[in-house]
């Protein structure tokens, strides 16, 4: 670790863009199936450093290891807010407690999990503390705009659907997010959220349907899932694994079995898109006797994949 004063300060600011360039270009695979257009460079910080500098004085980890209590507020737009909750007196305003960043919301067909296929309301939040190899949602990750969850009920219920999908982003980086689910619920509506895996769903309303990332060695992230997720292994939940290679699927289907998951839960391989091909990924799962469920991005072939809002 590195601790100084300002001009140090610059130094590591530089020093931090460097490793977490170098981290992101280590992360990247080789195609293996298709050809994939090159990964866009990133200019920014890595939010796992980033989120380290705290204040004026700062402290450097060299590691690049996620921190155990990782502060999002650089992220999000807010002073500061930690994986556990409100942080403190100095952590975001009250006004703030009560809203969510929110990248969109918007109209259009699931296209992933057992619901594909519905007409769906999308709450697309803004913020994410990964960055996935494949991400599709990079738009998302400082973009939006504060609103209340009255002003979300609003919207919602301006497009009189029946689902309702909490997407991101990461949802469950900010708090706010478990009352909007309780009271999108309470309207009778059904309720889905996408998670990366690496926050605990604990506080989450159970009559909201998870559908949890388990991320694979080439993800980009291989580290991030919280295993206190593996507490909700049952019918109504669903765990999903992005495909990026051979070595992904093996590990999918050893991961899957161990702990349980085919017995209990829907288990959902998504082929990495553009980068691993969709037969290829339905003949492995025939091949290999897997009781997985093969899931393709119904909303990528009906309209264009670069199409935002679908
Ligand atoms: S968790 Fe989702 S939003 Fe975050 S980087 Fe990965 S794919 Fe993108």
């Amino acid at each position: 670790m590195i601790q100084g004063n300002h001009t140090d300060f610059v130094g590591a600011l530089a020093s931090i863009e460097s490793l977490a360039k170098d981290r992101a270009a280590n992360s990247w695979q080789e195609p293996i199936l298709k050809s994939r257009p090159s990964k866009p460079k990133a200019n920014l910080i890595d939010p796992h450093v980033a989120s380290q500098i705290i204040g004026s004085s700062y402290i450097l980890s060299r590691s690049l290891e996620r921190p155990p209590n990782v502060v999002y507020g650089s992220i999000l737009g807010f002073e500061s807010l930690d994986s556990s909750g409100y942080n403190g007196p100095q952590t975001m305003t009250d006004a703030k407690k009560s809203q969510l960043k929110i990248n969109e919301i918007f109209f259009s067909i699931q296209g992933e999990s057992s619901w594909s296929g519905y007409p769906t309301v999308f709450i697309r939040t803004s913020g994410c503390h990964l960055r996935c190899s494949y991400c599709d949602t990079t738009y998302a990750y400082h973009d939006g705009k504060f609103m209340t969850i009255d002003e979300i009920l609003a919207a919602v219920e301006g497009y009189r659907a029946q689902y309702v999908c909490v997407t991101g982003g990461e949802p469950l980086l900010q708090p706010a997010i478990f009352l909007l689910m309780q009271q999108l619920c309470d309207r009778g509506l059904h309720v889905s959220l996408e998670t990366s895996g690496d926050k605990d769903c604990v506080d989450v309303d159970p009559r909201v349907k998870k559908i949890i990332d388990i991320k694979t060695p080439d993800s980009g992230e291989p580290n991030a899932f919280s295993q206190s997720n593996l507490n909700f292994i049952d019918t109504v939940t669903e765990f999903k694994f992005v495909i990026c290679s051979e070595r992904d699927f093996y590990w999918a289907e050893n991961f899957a079995r161990e702990k349980g998951l085919f017995s209990k839960s829907n288990v959902l391989y998504s082929p990495s898109f553009n980068q691993v091909e969709e037969k290829w990924l339905a003949q492995k799962i025939l091949s290999e006797n897997s009781s997985a469920r093969l899931q393709l991005q119904l909303h990528k072939y009906i309209w264009s994949p670069s199409t935002r809002g679908v």
